[in-house]
């Protein structure tokens, strides 16, 4: 928790315990005459709001807000912001509404001082703690802690702005959206209309896509940020941190219990340069992580991008040259991997990392061949429930995985030649 020292009124030489109305006399005081005369007169200068004050005032603005969106209604969502915060908050209201978002509930965590530091005079932060659900899609409520910036205004205090250090903003508080639905996709796009037209397409044709392999009926949250940066933002992450991948399937906000939402963040430099297939083929490979809950997996990494491509690339006639062709350049010039890639290989800072994707797939295309679709999905699950690869390997393919790692050089030698 982090508690504001009470800079404002220190500054003003008075406790905050002062009647608002002789602070507000006081302050006055200090104001040329000039300035008096040319913002209209003396009740116009705020006098800087004590901290419980400002508090009440603040968590009254939340309360608001928490009932504009529930309504669905625009306008009072708006009047609840400033001249940059109302139209943000107009967005929000719509984007509540496109994305029939419920259990919306902002609470005041605390003021944070740092940041207000770096503020304007008579703006200040506060840390809240937001919790939401896409109805329809998210089984609970995400929850995250949020920065709201807000503004004193006279007696009053709005909303300035949402966002601010090192807080995630999640992006449909972040401004306008496109959304597009189906009964099994929701997308929704800080981008043009064609943009959101298109990624809406992917996702649906994945859909089929998962369910022919993994089955089950997939469902699945796209959000995709206007840019790298928006998407470091929306994750909370360090700046950079995704700027080598096209996606990433991770959870909305802080929780990480079980039921907690999971959706697909896209960022849209990388992924809006790919081709087609190339999109597609990202596409079906998150979200066959979102329908097998990679994220709480507790298989080896290798395992989950292998199995998630071996799905994307399920059916599909790309040649080996196209969908290896870089670990295949890497295998010409160093020969082949000697272990299967781990969390190292995977880091998204890591370098030549697609090249590991495409070694992780021919570890699962080795094990797709040795057997049964049915068995290579239950061995994904049963090493994603957290039993060890070497035994359930023998019990189900009846080899170990040494043999794995030898098949997986032999195939890797195999396609490079
Ligand atoms: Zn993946």
């Amino acid at each position: 928790m982090i508690q504001l020292p009470d800079q404002l009124t220190a500054e003003a030489g008075r406790p905050h315990t002062w009647p608002a109305g002789l602070a507000a006399l006081l302050a006055t005081l200090l104001v040329s005459p000039f300035l008096l005369a040319g913002c209209g007169g003396p009740e116009q200068v705020p006098a800087p709001q004590s901290q419980p004050v400002r508090r009440d005032l603040a968590a009254d603005v939340f309360a608001r807000l928490q009932d504009a969106l529930a309504d669905r209604d625009a306008k009072a969502a708006a009047a609840l912001g400033d001249d940059r915060g109302s139209p943000l908050l107009g967005d929000v209201a719509a984007n509540a509404e496109a994305l029939d978002v419920r259990d919306v509930s902002f609470r005041m965590i605390d003021e944070d001082p740092v940041l207000t530091a770096t503020l304007p005079r008579g703006q200040w932060a506060a840390a809240v703690e937001a919790t939401w659900r896409f109805d329809g899609f998210d089984r609970a409520p995400a929850r995250a802690e949020v920065t709201m910036i807000l503004a004193q205004e006279g007696e009053r205090i709005r909303l300035h702005a949402i966002g601010g250090g090192a807080r995630p903003v999640p992006l449909w508080l972040a401004g306008p959206l496109e959304v597009r639905r189906t009964a099994d996709t929701l997308v929704l796009v800080a981008g043009p209309a064609a943009n959101a037209d298109r990624y809406a397409q992917l996702a649906r044709r994945a859909v089929p896509a998962v369910e022919a392999v993994v089955g089950g009926h997939p469902r699945v949250v796209v959000e995709v940020p206007a840019g790298p940066a928006d998407l470091d933002r929306t994750l909370g992450a360090r700046t950079g941190d995704y700027a080598a991948i096209a996606a990433v399937t991770t959870f909305v906000g802080s929780d990480r219990a079980d039921l907690a939402p999971v959706h697909v963040f896209v960022n849209p430099e990388v992924f809006g340069a790919l081709k087609s297939a190339g999109a597609q083929l990202v596409m079906t490979h998150e979200l066959t992580h979102v329908a097998t809950d990679a994220v709480h997996s507790k298989a080896p990494q290798w395992l989950l991008e292998g199995y998630a491509d071996h799905v994307a690339l399920h059916g599909t006639d790309l040649p080996v040259s196209m969908t290896a062709g870089q670990i295949i350049r890497r295998v010409r010039r160093d020969g082949v991997p000697k272990a299967l890639p781990g969390a190292d290989e995977f880091d998204t800072r890591a370098t030549h990392l697609g090249a590991w994707y495409e070694a992780a797939w021919r570890a699962a295309e080795v094990l797709a061949r040795a057997g049964t679709e049915e068995q290579l999905l239950t061995f994904y699950r049963r090493a994603s429930g957290g039993e060890p690869v070497d035994a359930t390997l023998r019990e189900l393919y009846g080899f170990d995985e040494t043999e794995l790692i030898r098949r997986w050089q032999q195939d890797l030698e195999q396609i490079a030649r």
